[in-house]
């Protein structure tokens, strides 16, 4: 990318000396100023390709005891599940009803990935993950996958099984590190640290494979710096795209029912704090990273808070618009940490 530039000297929030690039007049990324997935994605694969849902029946090491029990305090698996799906079907019999479906909305899309989306969708026996992929891939309309996970189920038996796949189909693989901040990972119930992202990621791109990561910003006990700061952890790291959500309170958590039992533990952010903040988070970001998502939407029936609803046609923009007030984009104020280093070893000791 070349959305890099001359630095000076100022001041941070918290009266440090730090490095920022001094403004130039025009957005390297056009009017939405990010680094967007989609356009780029399209022209690279030459036309849309579609993800078409798809529920293997895996379960999570954070439910069934062998990490935790009860899963993270955020998590409802419901919420990320289309209404199409149904789970007596076999994979094959998902897909066609979810082609069925989204051919009527995208008339002219012709190629699709299957997106194993809910729970760790590598997790399991070997051979049971080989056969559900294998069952997808053998789909004639399908021409990759999609696979949600957390980073302690990627052993390199499957990651290298993945890079196999990938050598001949998309294959997209979603890890899920939601904060780079192992207080705030162990106070939802994360089950790892931040150390079991970086290490899954790094293992990941060495095999070729392209890591989307998933963030959340505004979980319990984030403070605004230190999701700044995981900004810059996560550029740091050989991430292909980042999905960012901003924590929403999904019914039927255990953060729902510990916001209902004593809100002011689970602080939420209003609807322009939150566009703000996700301007400030993708300012910090590296302008390398695709960015898959800017925010998420939770179907109203399940969702208990924040009040504010924005659909995310309507998220995007805005915050397209907050960069494009501020005459910023994605990457302006982040700087490669090696350079960062550097300065600081030059700083006076009493900073
Ligand atoms: S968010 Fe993912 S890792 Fe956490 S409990 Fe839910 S399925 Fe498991």
């Amino acid at each position: 990318m070349t959305a890099t530039r001359p630095i000076n000297r100022m001041k941070t929030a918290d009266n440090s000396d730090n490095l920022r690039p001094e403004p130039i007049a025009v957005s390297p990324f056009g009017k939405r100023r990010y680094h967007a997935w989609n356009e780029q994605v399209k022209v690279r694969r030459g036309g849309r390709v579609q993800k078409v849902s798809v529920i293997a029946g895996f379960t999570c090491p954070n439910r069934d005891g062998l990490v935790g029990w009860g899963g993270c305090t955020f998590c409802n698996n419901e919420g990320f599940t289309p209404g199409y799906l149904e789970r007596s079907q076999s994979i094959t019999e998902q897909i066609d009803a979810g082609l069925d479906f989204l051919h009527r909305r995208y008339p002219t899309t012709t190629r699709f990935i299957a997106y194993f989306q809910s729970y760790s969708n590598t997790y399991g026996e070997f051979e049971r993950l080989r056969a559900c992929y294998q069952e997808a891939l053998s789909h004639p309309q399908i021409c990759g996958l999609a696979l949600g996970t957390r980073p302690d189920c990627l052993p390199d038996d499957v990651l290298d099984y993945l890079a196999e796949l990938a050598r001949e189909h998309i294959i997209e693989l979603e890890i899920g590190v939601e904060s780079c901040n192992d207080a705030v990972l162990a106070r939802v119930n994360r089950g790892h640290d931040f150390a079991a992202s970086v290490d899954a990621i790094q293992r990941a791109a060495a095999r070729g494979l392209e890591v989307t990561a998933h963030v959340m910003l505004g979980l319990p006990g984030e403070s605004f710096q230190s999701m700044l700061d995981g900004a810059g952890e996560l550029s740091a790291l050989p991430i292909h795209a980042l999905k960012i959500h901003q924590l929403q309170l999904v019914r039927g958590t255990a953060l729902a029912r510990q916001w209902q039992r004593d809100p002011a533990s689970v602080p939420l952010l209003g609807e322009q704090a939150c566009i703000e903040l996700l301007a400030d988070f993708i300012e910090c970001l590296s302008p390398a990273i695709l960015l898959q998502r800017v925010g998420s939407e939770v179907p109203p029936s399940l969702k208990l808070a924040p009040e504010w609803n924005l659909r995310l046609s309507e998220l995007a923009p805005r915050i397209s618009a907050e960069l494009a007030r501020r005459g910023s984009w994605q990457g302006c104020r982040y700087l490669p940490r090696g350079y960062i280093a550097a300065c600081h070893e030059h700083r006076p000791p009493h900073h």
